[in-house]
């Protein structure tokens, strides 16, 4: 399958362009950095050469163009992978619609693809939409990964400590969130 684009899909490819391009990334890099979040970029010898890879967390973000990689695409063969009630980001074109269907398809798969290979060996994927990081949506994501990213770390902790039983887990987890809050508070 080549990729050849007559010019009216090159002109969709052009009007794209900047989901795909590195700002939506660039953001997430400069809130991580901001908060002291240490971080690796498109590591290669992982599945799909992950956007951003926290070691230290043992967790891959990657940050998905709607567009591209199909926020809230469905069709005949593809039920619904990702629930998108407030993305206006993703619009099938209105000419060469197959063209387009069939290779929205293929970064779909790729993406579930990527996500199961990188799930089976351990690593917490946490996937961030271009939509979710429109102003006015974006400290609420954000914030959402620091605290996702502040849980990890004290489960991994209290694993470490020997903190093994579920309620001592959760006694953990409580602890974590609690400390975010008054953290986030200030
Ligand atoms: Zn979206």
């Amino acid at each position: 399958m080549t990729d050849i684009f007559t010019p009216e899909q090159r002109h969709v490819v052009m009007s794209h362009i900047r989901s795909k391009d590195t700002r939506p990334e660039m953001l997430v890099r400069r809130f991580l950095h901001r908060h002291g979040v240490r971080y690796s970029l498109h590591v290669k010898y992982l599945p799909g050469r992950p956007d951003i890879v926290l070691r230290k967390y043992h967790t891959v973000i990657l940050v998905n163009g709607c567009f591209w990689h199909g926020h809230g695409f469905c069709s005949e063969d593809f039920p619904l992978q990702h629930e998108s009630p407030n993305c206006n980001l993703f619009r099938l074109p209105r000419s060469h619609t197959d063209f387009w269907e069939k290779k929205i398809e293929r970064n779909i798969s790729r993406d579930e693809k990527q996500h199961k290979e990188l799930t089976a060996m351990g690593w917490n994927v946490f996937t961030i939409w271009e939509c979710q990081l429109r102003p006015a949506e974006r400290e609420n994501t954000l914030m959402g990964l620091l605290r996702t990213l502040n849980l990890i770390l004290m489960k991994n902790l209290g694993v470490r400590m020997g903190y093994n039983t579920e309620e001592e887990e959760e006694g953990m987890m409580r602890a974590a969130e609690n400390s975010f809050s008054e953290e986030s508070e200030e």
